[in-house]
């Protein structure tokens, strides 16, 4: 008897439990689309043509982010003249290679080589002067470079870069067969290649087969967004399509992806700092002056031509 009523009480409950499991799905509130934007097309160093998807107008919404580039093509002509040198102080430089290969060299004699799938991070500090050259003739190259800010505290801290080969970026593959490469931060318990303090980066690589669905919180501090370099995906159904930025809204924690095709886009995240950002060129401070003592340190070559390599 007292298993009859068990058994009543849980049938009667479970049509009740189901709606109300389907109310708290359907009252979750996720980050949604707040702007697309289609990128410029420009070309940078000594003609590479580019897409520059995050462009300075774009610096103060998202905060800590500076630039984004986006790089895919097979035409050599395109991208063989390379980034001969140049000078770069104040932020960090994140160059993602999907396929190609690069040479990096920084006019203290240090070398790094980046290829298929690989990451270069770079914390420019107080001045670096280096080329980012193809080392290759023919073939695609594809990626992108983005421009992290760092604080006003470290701004003229010891340069730094490292490079990691594809098969040093940490990666997971969710039940729906999402193949996350998690460049930066946390993700579902997976630690990145890197980890940074202030900014606290989320850059995350996303491969989604069609049907599958993708979900991860961004902490309601960062400012976030996504850019499709394959496919088509629906951003708590709104769609962004292949090579288009998505900001998200910071209205919520969780960002939902789900993908219309097989689609690939890269998830950016990070924590304002809410200072100053004065840009000239290669160079981002904080004020003015420090722009001009920029200049004046560069122009009288004291920008100790070099970064520390870390292994
Ligand atoms: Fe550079």
């Amino acid at each position: 008897m007292i298993g009859f009523i068990y058994h009543f009480a849980c049938a009667t409950m479970l049509p009740l439990q189901l709606a109300l499991k389907k109310t708290i799905m359907n009252t979750q509130k996720f980050r949604h689309i707040e702007k697309l934007v289609e990128g410029a097309q420009t070309s940078d160093g000594a003609g590479v043509k580019l897409t520059r998807v995050l462009t300075g107008k774009l610096q103060r919404r998202l905060d800590p982010f500076l630039m984004l580039d986006a790089f895919g093509s097979d035409v050599p002509d395109d991208y063989i003249a390379g980034f001969p040198d140049h000078p770069h102080r104040g932020f960090e430089t994140v160059t993602y290679m999907l396929s190609g290969r690069m040479r990096h060299k920084d006019s203290a004699g240090n070398e790094g080589f980046l290829e298929n799938g690989g990451v270069q991070w770079m914390t420019a500090g107080r001045g670096v002067i280096h080329s980012e050259m193809p080392e290759q003739i023919e073939g695609v190259m594809e990626g992108f470079q983005l421009w992290v800010n760092l604080p006003e505290k470290h701004k003229m801290d010891e340069p730094w870069y490292r490079d990691f080969a594809s098969d040093e970026i940490p990666e997971y593959v969710t039940a729906d067969g999402v193949r996350v490469r998690v460049i930066a931060g946390e993700s579902h318990g997976i630690t990145g290649a890197v980890t940074r303090k202030d900014t606290e980066p989320l850059y995350l690589d996303v491969h989604l087969p069609a049907g599958a669905a993708f979900q991860t919180p961004v902490p309601l501090t960062h400012n976030a967004f996504i850019y499709v370099y394959r496919g088509e995906v629906t951003v708590d159904g709104a769609k962004a399509g292949k090579l288009r930025m998505g900001i998200l809204s910071n209205d919520a924690e969780d960002v939902m992806l789900n993908a219309t095709t097989d689609a690939r886009l890269i998830l950016i995240a990070g924590r304002p700092l809410n200072e100053p950002i004065v840009q000239y060129g290669p160079f981002v401070m904080n004020t003015q002056d420090e722009i001009h003592q920029a200049l004046d340190d560069y122009r009288n070559g004291r920008f100790v031509g070099g970064a520390q390599v870390k292994k």
